[in-house]
């Protein structure tokens, strides 16, 4: 999901690599706690029963292209949502691992505001299925591409939470992961408050392919690597490039998929999804 930058001082930078660092005994010395809510589990990355129970890894009826859930009255596997219908993504199957929900917002939010890198693996641990589905019938590797931070605010996050999601995947599945082939072109303006329409214009020219994308594009499926797929503004935009790009397929893989209450998600408020951004600090 997209953000403002940040103005960044040297000063904002040592402190912030003192409290990682703290952090990091923190964590270390503490029983491992459930990642949705919070209590003390028996292991690292293993959430409570009831957060367990809670989770919906989107097993139902669901657009082939976008992966919104949808009421089919005859099961079909290539059936598409209106919206995707009405206009057509770049990306031909955008699967997520689970629904977004209070532990999955959790966890995205904690990894990426509260430094908690071992999410990264979590995330990446539940998303291994849905990526062997995707590639199930491929013989190459797929090519993991985050989708990029711009660099002022990779500068002053250290990390950019997709990337570090696609290594963990890339180890796990045997892929390759290219950090570098899509940039950032513009810092975006927070898409909190913003509808479909408005987020699909904020991104407007904000990614760009690397110069030598199309050479490592060639033949290659592209899968692109995000946490949270809301209004899909974002990943419409970079999957518009790899397309460009000449890769042979284009895909999106995230963690959580926001799902509306209505089937049609042109009406949904996509601007209550960004109103996260205003409880970091109470994750
Ligand atoms: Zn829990
Ligand atoms: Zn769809």
């Amino acid at each position: 999901m997209d953000e403002a930058a940040p103005a960044v001082t040297i000063g904002d930078r040592v402190v912030g690599a003192l409290a990682q660092g703290a952090r990091f005994v923190v964590d270390y010395a503490l029983p491992p706690r459930c990642p949705g809510c919070g209590v003390i589990v028996g292991q690292d990355r293993q959430f409570c029963l009831a957060c367990w129970a809670s989770l919906d890894f989107l097993a139902g009826p669901a657009c082939a292209r976008c992966s919104i859930p949808i009421t089919s009255l005859v099961p079909d596997d290539a059936a598409q949502c209106g919206a995707c219908l009405a206009d057509p993504p770049p990306f031909d199957a955008a699967p997520a691992a689970i629904a977004y929900g209070p532990a999955a917002r959790r966890v995205a939010l904690r990894l990426k505001y509260g430094r908690r890198l071992g999410h990264a693996r979590l995330m990446a641990d539940l998303m291994a299925r849905p990526l062997s589905r995707l590639t199930a019938d491929a013989g190459d590797p797929p090519l993991l591409i985050p989708v990029p931070l711009h660099r002022w605010r990779l500068w002053s996050r250290g990390f950019n939470q997709a990337g570090l999601v696609a290594q963990h995947l890339a180890r796990a599945a045997q892929a390759d992961v290219a950090h570098d082939l899509l940039l950032r072109a513009k810092a975006t303006p927070s898409l909190r408050g913003l509808g479909r329409k408005a987020r699909a214009k904020a991104v407007q020219g904000a990614f760009a392919l690397a110069p030598d994308a199309k050479a490592r594009l060639a033949g290659r499926h592209a899968i692109l690597i995000d946490d949270v797929h809301a209004s899909g503004a974002t990943l419409r935009a970079c999957a518009r490039l790899l397309v460009r790009g000449k890769a042979a397929r284009v895909s999106a893989l995230t963690f959580a998929r926001v799902v509306p209450d209505t089937p049609d998600d042109a009406t949904f408020d996509f601007g209550s999804i960004d109103s996260d951004m205003g409880l970091v600090t109470r994750i």
